[in-house]
This record gives C-alpha cells, structure tokens and sequence, in this order.
C-alpha cells in the first residue's frame, strides 16, 4: 500500500507537467467518457514512464557540471545517530544512498583513486596508504611521495574530462590532484596542505567552478574531517563526534549557500560522498606481532588493521609463526586472499596480509595508537560510506539502499557525456538515482502489472457499460421490416 501511494505521488507531480490523462483521451472516446483521479495516475504514471524511457536525451541543461566532495571517513551510519541539518536537506531535495559498498582496503588513498577511475585496488595499483613495489624496489607514503610512477596505472576521471575539447577540471585536495598522473594535473589545483582551511576550499573550487572559457566542468573538493576525529575520540565517544559532525554539517552548509551566491546551485550537479567509515578500537584488542615472530624475519610495509608483511627468507617459516598468533586475525598467502577482496593481481600487495578482525589492531610491541580505525574487511557495515547527491541530472527524494564505490565513475562519465575507460563499475547500479533514466525495481514492476490490469479490466467494464446503455438501433430496424414483412404477409395468409 505504501509503494502504491509513493507510485501516485511520483505520478502527480509528473500530471503538474502532463495535464490530465482524460485531456488526452477525450476526443477519442468522447465526451460521455470518464474516468476515476486514481485511474487518471495510473494512466499517467504509464504515459510519463514511457516517455521517459523513450524520450531520448537527458532532461538537464547542455553543459554538465559536477562536483565530487568527500568528506573522510564520513561513516554511513553518522546520518541516522546525529541530527545533520544541511546534509539532511541536501538529500531531501536530492538522493541518497544508505550504504555504499567500498574497496578492500578500506583506506583513504586506495579508495579515493577508485571512487574516480572505477577500478579495484590491485587494477589502479594504489593498493594502500604505505606501499612497496618490488619491481621497482621503491617505496611509496601518502604523506611524502608525489611520483606520478605510483597513479598512471589507471586514469582519472578530471584527466579523462580535461581530454575533452574545451573543458577544464579542478581540484582542492582531492588525494591524487597534485600529481601528473598521465602527465595532466587538473587545469586548477591545491597543493596538498591539511593546515588550509574548509572556507578558502571552497572559496577556490566555486571560482574556478565559475570560470567559463573553457568552463570547468568537473572538480573536487577533499576536507579531513570527520575521519581525523574518529581515529582521535573513536565513532563511541558521541559527545565528542557529535561537536566534529556539526562542524561538519554548517560546512556543507557553508559550500551550498557559497554555490547559490555564486549561481551555481541549481545547475551543478554535486556529489558528497567519503572513502570510509570507523570502527572503534580498544587497548584490550592488541595482536602483538613480536610476540609471536622475530622482527629479523620480515618487513613490515603498512600496519593496521591490514597489515602488508615482506618475510626476509623464508615465506613459508614466517607464514606459519603469523597463522598461529592470533585468533582475532585472518593471515592470507598473496594467492589465498579471497576473490570478493578483489586484492591479489598486483605487485605492490605483498606476499603475505594479516587482516584483523573489526576493532583489532596489529602492532609490532606498541600501546594502542588510536581509538578509531578503519582499513578492516569491505564487507563491514562500519566501514562503508554514504552517498548523497543533488543537481539538475538527479531525481528528487529518492533513497538507494546500496552501491559499490567503484559504481561511481560510470555514473560520473554519464552525468559528464565521457566515454569511460575500462572499469569494474555497473551503471546500472546507479540508475535509479537519475532523473532521465528508466528505473524499475521488483515493487516497482508488480505496481505497473497491478495498473495495467486495472486499465483494461476498467475499459473492459466501460465498453460493456456503454454498449449496454445505448441500444442498437439496428435490431429495432430489423423489427420494423419485419413487422413490414409481416403486414405484406398478411393478404397471402388471408
Ligand atoms: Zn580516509
């Protein structure tokens, strides 16, 4: 009952367009035809469906724009336990996805790079925050290393964009954008700098948003917050998160009244997004790995929760100390890593991971460094992302339980008119959150088969009604002739 009032709703607001349903049948069936309010929506509700399945081109003005935020370690589950004013009206008047599904694993760098070339960690090759390539024997910190050797395995989509004829893209601070990745930085970018702050961000991406020959067409926007303090006070500590999360709040506030200022609000098409979520970790939860392997035998490239390990000599030695130390642990050879990590085809994953289990973490002999953490299995609920979205390419009030991180970058290139590079995303996935796209689901179907049974039992009914009501006047004719015959008869009987 409650899909057949949202149906009539969204059939409505389609009728303020279309009229009525009876304007357009009445001069076939004619005046004496009528039909019921809730008839004319079902009716409706079919015409505007075809439509818009037919009708070709997208209903949004010619010259896309988009802007991707993400706000770091937004966790999904922050929109339900915190009263988000802005983020709340933002998705009112646009969508939401509750959860989005991200990449193993679920770390800053590696999930950034995939929300924007649509490719599993082990396919864009930054398969973490600390990295090793073997090959190269070099070594790669997000804090240090600006080689473009460690991103050209994959392209971008502001270098995909910028490709385009006269179109430019623009960065502030998204991971990746002060880099030559395929030798092209966005037309305008930020240097990486944590100590600027939001406001002159914002200040930047929306004057660069607004530059017009050739116009920006895509850009970024990146703030550390709420993740720098979730890791501080753990996603528990709610009387401090909650002080984090309204900050967060007044600034998507902050960036949506800074694009209506400027004119840019209602024909953007901006996405707030994030990377990760938090899970909450405690000094009781400690995997001492020197209690259970020498530090002589490997080396230790990233840490935790997912911790890349390089054994010296002997893997199979230093596999079966690390299998046996812990039980809240799950250490994989390189070939054993399960296949939905989509984490194995890569030379900087190294040959052995330790993978603890949620709020577990791994160190070598250390006190617990943090109180929140994220990086755990992809399959977590606490790890994953939300995703909101507003613009002229998008529906309004509609809410998506899932999608994949890597399902962005084909819904990006649409939005944007790019021919996607090879990628592990499905567009179809992300269908339903776009206003020129024919979205069915299974409630969805049943309504429709319900309607059209309605409309011809209904026409059924009203054409056996009709020809009840008005008599045929050829019978009668048929009568009169025979009386006729009858009279022209009667001499004959006589
Ligand atoms: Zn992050």
């Amino acid at each position: 009952m409650k899909f057949i009032l949202r149906l009539l709703k969204r059939t409505w607001a389609r009728g303020g367009k279309m009229l009525s349903f009876y304007r357009f049948i009445r001069p076939v069936l004619g005046n004496d035809f009528e039909i019921s309010p809730i008839m004319n929506s079902i009716l409706l509700f079919l015409l505007g469906e075809i439509i818009a399945c037919y009708g070709g081109s997208p209903t949004y003005n010619s010259i896309p724009r988009l802007l991707l935020v993400s706000f770091d370690g937004f966790r999904a589950d922050y929109l339900k336990k915190y009263p988000l004013t802005h983020l709340q009206e933002f998705i009112n008047d646009g969508v939401l996805v509750e959860h989005v599904t991200n990449v193993f694993i679920t770390k800053t760098f590696p999930n950034h790079y995939s929300i924007v070339t649509g490719l599993y960690e082990e396919s864009h090759g930054i398969v973490a925050n600390e990295m090793f390539d073997a090959e190269k024997n070099r070594s790669f910190s997000q804090s240090t290393e600006t080689d473009p050797f460690w991103w050209n395995e994959a392209t971008p989509i502001w270098v995909t964009n910028q490709q385009q004829e006269n179109r430019r893209s623009a960065a502030a601070m998204w991971p990746g954008t002060d880099v030559k990745i395929q030798n092209v930085t966005p037309h305008y970018f930020m240097k990486y700098n944590h100590s600027v702050a939001f406001k002159e961000r914002v200040d930047n991406i929306t004057r660069w948003l607004n530059s017009s020959n050739p116009p920006v067409t895509f850009a970024t926007l990146y703030w550390e917050e709420p993740d720098a303090s979730g890791h501080r006070y753990g996603p528990k500590d709610t009387e401090n998160m909650s002080k984090v999360l309204e900050q967060v709040d007044y600034d998507i506030g902050l960036l949506v009244q800074k694009l209506k200022a400027v004119g840019l609000w209602e024909k953007t098409n901006v996405i707030i997004t994030s990377d990760h979520g938090m899970a909450q970790c405690s000094s009781k939860k400690l995997i001492k790995l020197d209690d259970c392997i020498d530090r002589g035998n490997y080396t230790l490239i990233d840490t935790s929760p997912v911790a890349a390990i390089l054994p010296k000599n002997n893997k199979t030695y230093v596999y079966n100390l690390l299998k046996n130390c812990s039980s809240s642990m799950k250490v994989y050879l390189k070939d054993e890593i399960p296949d939905r990590f989509h984490y194995r085809h890569n030379t900087r994953i190294q040959p052995i991971i330790l993978v603890a289990d949620e709020g577990w973490t791994i160190v070598q002999n250390e006190s617990l460094p943090k109180l929140g953490d994220h990086g755990y299995d992809n399959a977590l609920p606490s790890m994953h992302p939300f995703l909101a979205a507003h613009g002229p390419a998008f529906r309004k009030g509609y809410k998506l339980k899932t999608i994949n991180t890597v399902d962005i970058y084909p819904m990006m290139c649409y939005i944007l008119g790019l021919q996607p590079k090879p990628n592990n995303g499905t567009f179809s996935n992300t269908k339903c959150l776009l206003i020129d796209q024919w979205c069915i689901n299974l409630p969805e179907a049943i309504g429709i088969v319900i309607g059209v049974l309605l409309v011809l039992t209904t026409l059924t009914c009203l054409i056996i009604i009709m020809k009840n009501r008005v008599p045929s006047p050829r019978p009668f004719s048929r009568l009169q002739l025979q009386e006729e015959d009858d009279d022209d008869d009667d001499p004959l009987i006589g």
